[in-house]
């Protein structure tokens, strides 16, 4: 008889393609059990909302999933996913408020670094920890990953093989399909210290329990005091200098000349039923070149984005903000919505969408964010 192997990959199921219409999303939301979710989540198996890629485009905004959830279900049934959006919140508020300094070491510098440069086995998906290495192989062919699974992908690599956050959330990015500036990059560095008081760490046990692996006798299978202490381990020590990150992309140069009004979206704005605050001759979608270059994405997110694009009928102009300061210096008037990335376009700006206000008193902390806004 053939033993019972130590893991069983968990792919993402077939039906979660990512593409659809607007209503397909909404009766994605609809279908949510928020008890099962609070219980679940955890788990690599559990019945998580697969909604992160459209809410990091902008197909659909965190305020009309709470307030859809909130048509149906109670709102002490929702607590735990309402406090999953505030996660993203705060990270958009955090990086609002503190713009391009999220993309270094936030609070304090990351403790313990060896190297800026990732462990190969990870890019190869061969760090030889089942969970791990199947977690990776998903992410690159799906653009998918479970919460749990990037926690202990970002504190594996941070604080067991001591790599600076920033080349491994740049690799992440890339592949995943819900890749968000400020939930990524933050995600990174709450768990590297930097962002936070303490590393995170999980161990095999840990791993095992979420999982429903068993495998044993790993680099990884320590007690927590020990993992915290050694040394990066030999299997993973060879680094990767280069990723070597190719892309594809979409859109025409910017013309040199045009007119009128011009609503601008975002590669983060792609709501189907945004419109601009005020009348305008013709909307774009714009893609900055210099912000691709540097943020590179696989190709799975640029079918998703040019599904979604395709639904709004739009052209897609791709070029560089000194193109379009050209334009308005024409007298070409854009608008766009307020997102981070887009702080520098010309042109008026309109308020995004949240669900919880911006909090009057400071905040440091999620807990400090939370305790405000919930
Ligand atoms: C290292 C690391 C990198 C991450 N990178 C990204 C990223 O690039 N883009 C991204 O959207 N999320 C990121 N996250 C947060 C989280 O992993 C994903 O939002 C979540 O796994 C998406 O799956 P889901 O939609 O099924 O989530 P669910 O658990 O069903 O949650 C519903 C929604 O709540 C929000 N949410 C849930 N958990 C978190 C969280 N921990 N932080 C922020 N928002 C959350 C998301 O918008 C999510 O779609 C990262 C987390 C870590 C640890």
């Amino acid at each position: 008889m053939l033993a019972k192997p130590l893991y069983e990959p968990r792919l993402i199921p077939a039906d979660k393609p990512f593409q659809g219409t607007i209503d397909d999303v909404l009766i994605r939301i609809d279908g949510i059990d928020p008890n099962r979710y609070e219980k679940t989540r955890n788990y690599l198996d559990g019945a998580v909302t697969w909604l992160s890629p459209y809410i990091t485009h902008g197909v659909i905004n965190t305020t009309t999933v709470a307030a859809r959830l909130l048509e149906k279900h109670n709102p002490e049934a929702c607590y735990q996913l309402l406090y999953e959006l505030a996660w993203r919140e705060y990270f958009h508020r955090t990086w609002q408020k503190f713009g391009d300094d999220i993309f270094d070491d936030i609070y304090h510098p990351q403790a313990g670094v060896e190297s800026t440069h990732i462990p190969q086995p990870f890019i190869d998906a061969e760090t030889g920890i089942l969970v791990l290495d199947d977690g990776i192989k998903t992410v690159k062919d799906t653009g998918f990953m479970h919460n749990h699974l990037r926690m202990w992908i970002a504190g594996t690599l941070c604080n067991v093989a001591h790599t600076h956050w920033k080349q491994p959330a740049r690799w992440l990015y890339y592949h995943l399909l819900d890749g968000d500036l400020a939930s990524n990059t933050l995600s990174w560095q709450w768990i590297a210290g930097t962002f936070s008081h303490k590393q995170y760490i999980a161990n095999q046990n840990n791993l095992n329990t979420y999982s429903r692996s068993k495998q044993h006798d790993t680099w990884l299978d320590r007690d927590y005091e020990s993992l915290a202490k050694i040394a990066t381990p030999v299997e993973l020590q060879q680094r990767c200098e280069d990723l070597h990150l190719s892309q594809n992309t979409l859109g025409s140069d910017v013309p040199n000349r045009v007119n009128g009004k011009i609503a601008l979206r975002s590669l983060w704005n792609l709501n189907p039923n945004w419109a601009p605050s005020r009348p305008v001759d013709e909307t774009v979608l714009f893609i900055e070149q210099s912000q691709i270059d540097e943020w590179p994405m696989a190709q799975h997110r640029w079918d998703f984005i040019e599904h979604w694009v395709k639904q709004l009928g739009i052209e897609v102009w791709r070029g560089s903000v000194e193109e379009l300061n050209q334009l308005a210096n024409q007298g070409v008037q854009f608008v766009h919505e307020e997102y981070p990335a887009c702080a520098h376009w010309p042109g008026d700006v309109t308020e995004r969408t949240f669900y919880y206000d911006l909090p009057e008193k400071n905040f440091r902390s999620f807990s400090q964010f939370w305790k405000q806004v919930k």
